[in-house]
């Protein structure tokens, strides 16, 4: 309340009236006082210093009684003076003693004044003291019949009912001034802050975040342009408030939908953000107490996999490669970061996590994949040194010793170059580098002159295979490369012959698909059979089901994954069924139209 604009107008208003009406009183009372001070002493010497001729007067203090004399004229001049109730004339002897007078009772207690005494002397008494408590005039007289002073007091009761009377009306003025004030300030006050109310009030509400509307401008004043430029500030405000809010919903988008995980931990290691995929990263491990230190004991850090990185500015990131968080593989890169909270900054740590399980899986692979390589490479080699070091070692070696000793480092030659070829075969499918000749061709001519091939080899003659080709339904026309896919079916028969004991059955079908658009092979035996662990594994490139039980069939143990390459190139797939002791089923599925095309 005392604060508000309200009560300070009014304040000033009154301190304002109260010092101009202060003011005024106190010059007016001034020269009510000098008037009737400076008038008395007008009068005074106007009517004692009259010449001779005029002078009333004149020649009374040569008379007996001049006393008397005097009174009588005093009396008769008695307007010219001034004389009533408050001023009186007296006739004192020179001693200042009563001898005469207008008001007997008053001149016996007369009291010498200075003026008096200065008569007592013989000079005219005629001082006058400024709002003394009264005013006289005192003039000695002589003659001859002796000496008096003819003395004139003026008791101003006159002048102070006037002063007063004077003083009240200031006063009532100032009590009307006063009310007039106040209202009149009450109604200023009002006009100059309703808008300014106006103003905060809709302060307010854009703190609050409510920008709607604008205010109306009434006037030119300073005022009104205060409210216009506010109404400017505000669209201003709404603008870059949008701006922000825009930039501020990208980067949260950003940040919630950024493939690594990122998660911003306070000064006390409480989670403050946290996206998607650092919620999805941490499974069920991610609750309410989630805090850095619960994080850090997630991963299995060991301290070669650590190391800490300054940047330009100096500051450190700690990086951690390959940590193992369960059956994940992930990079995580730690850093401090500074944040404002209330007027201080506080420096907590960001955490940007990435999922590198792929591509470690993959590393994994490829090393497995160079390590299967020297391992299927040294096999053949070693046999090969072993056997022409014997030969070397033992010139006197009985031939036909030599010879076996010579043939067995043909074959394992032969199995090395074969093992090259298929590794070169998948190369070329990997890069994309394989010539394929896209043709359309009947597919059962193909199928059965595989048949007639298979029969003949010396693997089906001696063990005593059946080999059987059915085909079910009208075997379409199918387009593509003739020889790669003769291969396929060669090399998942072949292995149909070769796991399959004494007088197995192989069988060979072929049929449309029901909508046509395929044709569907299957090659099934009554073989050994794939353990259930080892089926989704076969098409891995040198993966063998038990070593031992293939070593002696001469395979890369690349045929299937060289199979299922060409298969999928040309819009197919392959898929194996198997059941240890049973047999095995192959099934190939080919579009009659390939998508691919020949190469140039
Ligand atoms: P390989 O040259 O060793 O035959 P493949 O890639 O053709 O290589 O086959 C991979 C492995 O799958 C073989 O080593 C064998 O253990 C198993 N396998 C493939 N076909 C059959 C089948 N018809 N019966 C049993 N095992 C099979």
């Amino acid at each position: 309340m005392y604060r508000s604009l309200y009560f300070k107008f009014i304040m000033i208003f009154v301190v304002f009236m109260i010092t101009v009406m202060a003011v005024v009183g106190t010059v007016l009372l001034n020269s009510v006082t000098s008037y009737y001070t400076n008038d008395f002493k007008d009068q005074m010497t106007a009517f004692f210093n009259l010449d001779d001729s005029s002078d009333p007067l004149s020649g009374a203090m040569d008379a007996e009684d001049f006393a008397l004399d005097l009174k009588e004229r005093l009396q008769a001049y008695g307007t010219s003076l001034g004389i009533d109730n408050y001023r009186n004339y007296y006739i004192l002897d020179m001693n200042g003693n009563f001898l005469e007078g207008s008001n007997e009772e008053l001149g016996r207690e007369l009291i010498k004044t200075p003026n008096m005494i200065s008569a007592m002397g013989g000079i005219v008494g005629d001082t006058q003291v400024f709002g003394g408590e009264y005013c006289d005039y005192a003039v000695p007289m002589s003659g001859e019949e002796g000496e008096c002073i003819v003395y004139i007091k003026d008791t101003q009761e006159e002048m102070q009912q006037i002063s007063w009377r004077l003083f009240s009306i200031i006063l009532t003025s100032v009590f009307f001034g006063l009310v007039i004030a106040a209202v009149l300030s009450f109604f200023l006050a009002k006009a100059i802050t309703a808008p300014i109310t106006t103003l905060t009030k809709n302060a307010k509400l854009i703190a609050e975040g409510d920008f709607a509307g604008n205010i109306d401008v009434h006037s030119n004043d300073e005022i009104g342009v205060l409210t216009a430029n506010f109404n400017r500030m505000k669209i201003a405000l709404k603008e870059s408030m949008e701006e922000v809010s825009g930039e501020r919903t990208k980067l949260e988008t950003v940040f919630l939908y950024i493939k690594d995980a990122v998660i911003a931990f306070s000064e006390d290691g409480r989670v403050m953000q946290i996206n998607k995929s650092a919620i999805e990263l941490f499974g069920d491990a991610y609750d309410e107490d989630f805090d850095l230190s619960m994080m850090l004991s997630l991963f299995q850090i060991n301290s070669t996999q650590a190391y800490i990185s300054n940047d330009e500015l100096g500051e450190q990131t700690y990086i951690l490669r390959d940590v193992q968080m369960g059956d994940k593989a992930l990079d995580i890169n730690l850093g401090t970061l500074k944040y404002p909270d209330g007027n201080q900054l506080h420096e907590g740590m960001i955490a940007v996590i990435h999922d590198i399980t792929i591509r470690a899986e993959l590393d994994k692979s490829r090393r497995e994949f160079v390590a299967n390589v020297s391992h299927e490479l040294r096999t053949p080699l070693t046999s090969i040194k072993g056997a022409t070091e014997t030969i070397l070692s033992y010139p006197d070696m009985p031939d036909d010793m030599r010879n076996s000793f010579l043939n067995m480092a043909i074959e394992e030659s032969n199995r090395m170059l074969r093992i090259v070829q298929d590794l070169l075969t998948l190369s070329r499918l990997d890069n994309n580098r394989t010539q394929w000749k896209i043709t359309h061709f009947d597919l059962s001519h193909m199928l059965e002159h595989i048949v007639d091939v298979m029969k003949k080899t010396p693997e089906v003659e001696e063990r005593h295979h059946r080999i059987e080709y059915t085909v079910l339904g009208n075997l379409p026309e199918i387009s593509g490369d003739r020889e790669r896919l003769e291969q396929v079916i060669v090399n998942v028969m072949s292995n149909s012959v070769k796991y399959t004991a004494e007088n197995g059955l192989v069988e060979l079908s072929a049929r449309p698909s029901s909508n046509g658009k395929n044709v569907v092979i299957k090659v099934k035996d009554n073989g050994m059979g794939i353990p259930e662990e080892d089926v989704p594994r076969l098409f891995e490139r040198f993966y063998r089901v038990e070593k031992s039980r293939t070593s002696d069939t001469g395979g890369t143990g690349l045929g299937l994954a060289i199979a299922k390459e060409i298969v999928e190139a040309h819009g197919g797939n392959i898929h194996i069924t198997s059941k240890l002791g049973e047999g095995t089923t192959v099934r190939v599925v080919l579009p009659v139209e390939t998508g691919l095309e020949s190469t140039n």
